[in-house]
């Protein structure tokens, strides 16, 4: 099935609801106007109607695949991320500084909501990379920024966020995976995860797992859970990709949904220990995590909304094609589309409505969130931090 972006339905909202005008008043922002907005949208729906679209079905049926410690993505997707990369989708609402375009999430928003519309399974990657970026960007120091950021944000290495493990779901208190710290700082991370979504995967160079683990002598529970960087590959101090790190893939789930989306089993440190590297303060991590966490919650309510008008379009293609009855109108003579049926109408209108209500709710939040972030007045900030 084929999908239209809804550009024209997404311009609307961002030109009446948050005012993309008054955003591009904020510094940082100064490029942002409607222009911009339509040009990336454009070329955002041009990009996923085109590439990422017809993938979606097809690697449905087939897969990812995992064999000793690698994962094989669904035919298409290696390529399809190479061209993601290559067209700068990857560092669009993230900082120049580091590479990216530096547009507000108004914009993002929008284009997250075409990726996962067009193919939800390999949106995944893309959004536990942004979380990861956020996380770092808010916590990390300086030498773990200047080392991860610029390669996340163009998309080479991606990003995962490590929490779950067997008996460690709902209730993080049970985290159990461990973190000794060695002579140069570094640490050593020993532990199982499970359910990391694009854990391991052949699409990037690197992956850079953020990682929930507990320091020998933590207190108990919550408060005492860090938050560390664990690379797959080392890398080295001019920035170079070094040896391959102590963490490996054992599995991946089977699943009913999103199936070409590797949810991996990993194992950290049997070989000795993985190196990881300690973000912000010890005993602070969920603190951290949930930087990124928020920032996926948010992009699954994005979701939400791509998967429903996704659906909408497919109803109404199906309502145009299937023909049954005569309109109770006289308007056909003889059976005609379903679509002519005011019931059938008036269910896809619901459809409709539902579908644009909480994309104008998933944009207004978009802004809330630059204002949050770039509004010159400090107040102001607080007042949007609450959103
Ligand atoms: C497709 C997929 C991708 C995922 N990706 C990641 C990832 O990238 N990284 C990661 O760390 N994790 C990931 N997860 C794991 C996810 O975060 C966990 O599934 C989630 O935290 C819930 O844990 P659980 O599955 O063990 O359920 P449980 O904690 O066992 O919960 C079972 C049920 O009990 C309910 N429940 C539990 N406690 C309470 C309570 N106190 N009050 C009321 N109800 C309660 C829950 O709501 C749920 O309905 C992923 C999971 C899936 C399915």
């Amino acid at each position: 099935m084929s999908y239209k972006a809804p550009v024209k339905d997404m311009l609307f909202n961002i030109e009446h609801l948050p005012r993309i005008d008054q955003i591009a008043q904020m510094p940082g922002f100064e490029d942002a106007g409607l222009e911009t907005a339509q040009a990336v949208l454009e070329e955002c729906a041009r990009f996923n109607e085109g590439v990422t679209a017809p993938l979606n079905f097809e690697a449905d049926k087939a897969p990812s695949t995992h064999s000793g410690s690698t994962v094989t993505t669904s035919e298409g997707f290696k390529e399809a991320y190479r061209q993601y990369t290559e067209g700068g989708w990857q560092g669009l609402q993230h900082p120049a500084e580091y590479g990216g375009q530096g547009l507000p999430k108004t914009i993002g928003a929008a284009c997250g909501e075409i990726l996962n519309a067009a193919n939800l399974s390999f949106a995944l990657c893309p959004l536990l990379t942004d979380g990861a970026i956020e996380a770092l960007l808010t916590a990390a120091s300086d030498e773990l920024k200047a080392t991860y950021l610029e390669k996340l944000i163009s998309g080479q290495w991606t990003g995962t966020m490590n929490l779950t493990e067997p008996q460690a779901g709902s209730d993080l208190a049970q985290v159990r995976t461990r973190a000794e710290p060695q002579a140069d700082g570094t640490y050593k991370i020993f532990g199982g995860k499970i359910f990391i979504t694009y854990g391991e995967h052949d699409m990037a160079d690197n992956i850079v797992h953020l990682v929930l683990a507990r320091v020998a002598g933590a207190p108990e529970g919550v408060k005492g859970i860090s938050l560390f960087v664990v690379p797959k590959f080392l890398v080295n101090k001019d920035g170079s990709q070094g040896e391959r790190n102590d963490v490996y893939c054992t599995g991946i789930e089977h699943k009913l949904g999103i199936r070409a989306s590797p949810t991996a089993v990993l194992q950290f440190g049997d070989h000795g220990g993985a190196a990881g590297y300690l973000v912000g303060e010890e005993n602070r991590g969920l603190e951290y995590m949930f930087i990124m966490m928020n920032a996926a919650r948010y992009a699954v309510g994005v979701q939400g909304v791509a998967v429903a008008d996704r659906a909408y379009q497919k109803a109404v293609e199906y309502a145009n094609e299937r023909v049954q009855s005569r309109p109770v109108d006289g308007s056909v003579q003889g059976p005609a589309s379903i679509i002519h049926h005011p019931d059938v109408r008036r269910m896809l209108m619901t459809m409709r409505a539902l579908t644009e209500g909480c994309r104008a709710l998933a944009c207004t939040a978009a802004a809330a969130y630059d204002a949050a972030h770039h509004h010159p007045d400090a107040e102001a900030r607080r007042q949007h931090q609450r959103f």
